[in-house]
């Protein structure tokens, strides 16, 4: 298994950088840093960064293939985007977020191959009280037209999205509060996560069909899941609390713990400490320290089943690769 993250790579000018680190014996030709690269989503095989510097609004990346898809913004959510994703220039009026997954009919998504691919925007005007969202379609080249919501929230733009069914979700900026965007019946919402652990909880992804989140808390890890009905009966399924003291060293410990990554599928959480970046995988109970960095905000583990040139390879020679990036 094999991860990369990004870095706080300049912190004086804040660049955003994302960098690819791989754990695997096998590298993917992507692997560079990539300054002004902004890290989004990680799903299907498939990453989508925001390219700023680019001619284009955002790229969608085969990290394995080195296939590249370039997508420019909806012209509809231009305005939006025009606030700076970097800190020195943040414009807290209008923030937003985007997520990709493949849209390949009856796909198992084990062994995507990039196209067809979905995009998914949601940006807010939180004065003005106005949440929009716009769908991108890989197999016609353009924008759904935007369907939108008034109600007032601040979309955390460096959160983690979560797919579960027709349904994605966004966090926003006060974290028990979660933009739900069902695509089937192209309806916004706002839901709430439960309060239990008040503003620490941080949505993370989806597991077995269910809304993540995790919060640490007196060294422990909690890991929650939340079904999100179509009728909006949201409730806890379960909760699962894991001791950090066995899996970390003693200087993690001793100061703020963030949990930055969850791999789906694989149950491996990032944590970032003044130690170091730690893999934990959940499953086995092992913890294993992948990178020196201890700024990291967001890593996006990168998953995809390499099986050779025309996917006619064993299934044990199968290789999986976790990716992360991170931002100033
Ligand atoms: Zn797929």
């Amino acid at each position: 298994m094999a991860f990369v993250s990004g870095l706080p790579y300049e912190v004086e000018v804040k660049v955003w950088t994302s960098i690819f680190v791989s754990t695997a014996s096998f590298c993917p030709p992507a692997r560079r840093k990539r300054r002004h690269w902004h890290v989004l989503d990680s799903r299907h095989g498939l990453v989508l960064f925001y390219t700023p510097k680019t001619r284009h609004d955002f790229l969608v990346c085969d990290l394995v293939t080195c296939k590249r898809w370039w997508i420019n913004a909806s012209p509809k959510c231009k305005d939006i985007m025009s606030a700076d994703l970097d800190d020195h220039d943040e414009d807290e009026n209008r923030t937003w977020n985007a997520m990709m997954f493949c849209a390949k009919e009856g796909c198992g998504h084990l062994d995507c191959h990039g196209l067809p691919f979905q995009v998914v925007f949601v940006g807010s005007y939180d004065k003005e009280g106005i949440i929009l969202a716009s769908v991108y379609s890989s197999e016609t080249g353009e924008w759904s037209g935007t369907n939108s919501i008034a109600q007032p929230e601040t979309i955390d733009k460096r959160g983690h999205s979560a797919l579960v069914g027709n349904n994605v979700y966004f966090p926003c900026e006060e974290r028990n509060r979660i933009v739900n965007y069902d695509m089937a019946e192209q309806e916004l919402s706002v839901i709430d996560a439960p309060s239990e652990y008040q503003s620490d909880i941080v949505l993370m992804g989806a597991e077995d069909g269910m809304l993540l989140f995790t919060t640490v808390q007196n060294s422990k890890l909690c890991l929650l899941s939340m079904e999100a009905g179509p009728n909006r009966a949201e409730g806890w399924a379960r909760s699962r609390v894991i001791e950090l003291k066995p899996l970390l060293p003693l200087r993690a410990l001793r100061e703020d713990i963030s949990v930055v990554g969850f791999a789906e599928g694989v149950g491996v959480i990032f944590l970032r400490t003044v130690a170091g970046l730690f893999k934990i995988e959940l499953t086995a109970g092992r913890s294993k320290k992948v990178h020196e960095g201890t700024s990291f905000d967001k890593v996006m583990p990168y998953t995809r089943f390499y099986t050779g040139e025309r996917g006619a390879a064993p299934i044990e020679k199968l290789h999986a690769h976790l990716f992360g990036a991170t931002t100033v």
